[in-house]
């Protein structure tokens, strides 16, 4: 996209986020559901094909376009950017990346337009961080697969028209290897999927367990047509996806130092506003500091990555600090409120519960920790510098 375009589509959305998402917020957190004309406006801006092709009819960002736009997300409760978010991720770059014609042709038009919402299934009860260990098992029959499983967590399961379905296809290999992605339609016989989870925060959107009973999956679903390449595919596209959730981050936390700088201003005590206190200075500055240096980090490791530079570890990098960061300013933001800002009609509280789950999913920091050391442990085997 040229840069006047991004820059008009960037206020666009700024604009769409203040005036029209901000202030439905709380109805949507009261109501645990996003409202249907404004998944229609999210259709209609392209928000769904974000990172498809353009000759898929989508917007076809590169990833340092994509996190412009993401920032501006961020400002606003992060269930928005849930509705669409799993058609910008693993839903369909895992397709764009390794998918056959035939099946890049079938679906990416329908995910872009947002008329099929793709949901990402990997997480299991006993399959988490172990990711590769998942025990949902795809059998094969002729010329299909039999599903049997139960997959936890799934975003937008109630919603779904296709799973992004990682099962084992080789029971004799238990590690990453024998785990085969799948396209499965949502509608296919024996699939259920469970009441939806009471979450901590980021009501209104929805995640469920999906169950399998010998769902019937036809071979020609594996995307890229070979067993065994799962885990592979999932790789390549979650370095774009630790990008987006650390670009969320900054944005949420660009929101809570809004909210902070303006309540600080506002409120008295010791007859002064708070915000002239050292103190709460202090708290808005340290705040200030770290968003900018996530914002700085994730503009940094996004440009390399459109560049075409391999930047497992710094889209790790960027994920930990980004989303760690956050739940610091949210911290923050809610002692600056003192009592409001444990009472739910601040968007601070609800911010404060919302921001807790970038830290868990897309890996945990633990697992960010782990992949960063494991990239400096074989550079530094491999004699590179940083
Ligand atoms: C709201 C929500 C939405 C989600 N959406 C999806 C989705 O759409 N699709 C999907 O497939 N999954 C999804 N998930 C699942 C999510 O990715 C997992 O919950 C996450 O990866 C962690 O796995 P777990 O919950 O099993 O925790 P566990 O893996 O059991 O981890 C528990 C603790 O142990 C730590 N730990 C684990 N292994 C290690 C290690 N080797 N070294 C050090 N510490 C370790 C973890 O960091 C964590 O602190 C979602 C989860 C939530 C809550």
């Amino acid at each position: 996209m040229d840069k006047d375009t991004l820059d008009q589509t960037r206020r666009e959305l700024r604009r769409f986020v203040r005036e029209k998402l901000v202030p439905l917020e709380k109805q949507v957190a009261d109501e645990d559901r996003i409202p249907d004309e404004i998944r229609r406006s999210f259709a209609e801006m392209g928000l769904y094909g974000i990172s498809i092709p353009e000759e898929f009819g989508g917007l076809g960002l590169a990833m340092d376009e994509e996190v412009e736009l993401v920032f501006e997300l961020g400002w606003t409760s992060p269930a928005f950017r849930s509705l669409f978010g799993t058609n910008v991720g693993i839903g369909s770059q895992g397709i764009l990346i390794d998918g056959t014609p035939e099946q890049k042709q079938a679906w990416l038009p329908k995910l872009a337009s947002g008329e099929v919402t793709a949901s990402f299934a990997l997480t299991e009860p006993e399959a988490g961080s172990d990711a590769a260990s998942v025990k949902t098992r795809a059998e094969k029959q002729g010329d299909h697969y039999i599903v049997n499983g139960t997959k936890r967590f799934i975003t937008n399961a109630p919603h779904a028209g296709i799973f992004t379905l990682m099962a084992r296809t080789d029971p004799n290999n238990k590690g990453a290897g024998g785990v085969t992605a799948f396209i499965v339609e949502a509608k296919t016989p024996g699939i259920t999927i469970g009441k939806p989870d009471k979450k901590m925060g980021q009501r209104g959107s929805h995640t469920a367990d999906v169950i399998f009973d010998n769902a019937k999956v036809p071979a020609a679903n594996i995307i890229g047509g070979k067993e065994g390449q799962g885990f592979k595919t999932a790789m390549k596209v979650l370095d774009r996806g630790r990008l987006h959730i650390s670009a969320m981050c900054v944005g949420a936390a660009e929101r809570l130092i809004h909210e902070s700088v303006s309540y600080a201003r506002d409120r008295k005590q010791f007859g002064q506003a708070i915000a002239e206190f050292q103190l709460i200075q202090a708290m808005l500055a340290d705040s200030r500091t770290e968003a900018y240096a996530a914002r700085c980090m994730v503009r940094d490791a996004a440009r390399r990555y459109a560049a075409g530079e391999t930047v497992s570890l710094e889209a790790s990098a960027c994920k930990l600090f980004a989303s760690e960061m956050v739940g610091r300013v949210a911290d923050r933001a809610v002692q600056i409120h003192g009592g409001s800002g444990y009472i739910q009609e601040f968007a601070v509280e609800r911010f404060y519960r919302d921001v807790r789950l970038f830290r868990l999913y897309e890996g945990t920091s633990q697992i960010q920790q782990l992949v960063i050391a494991k990239q400096m442990l074989r550079q530094a085997e491999a004699g590179q510098d940083a």
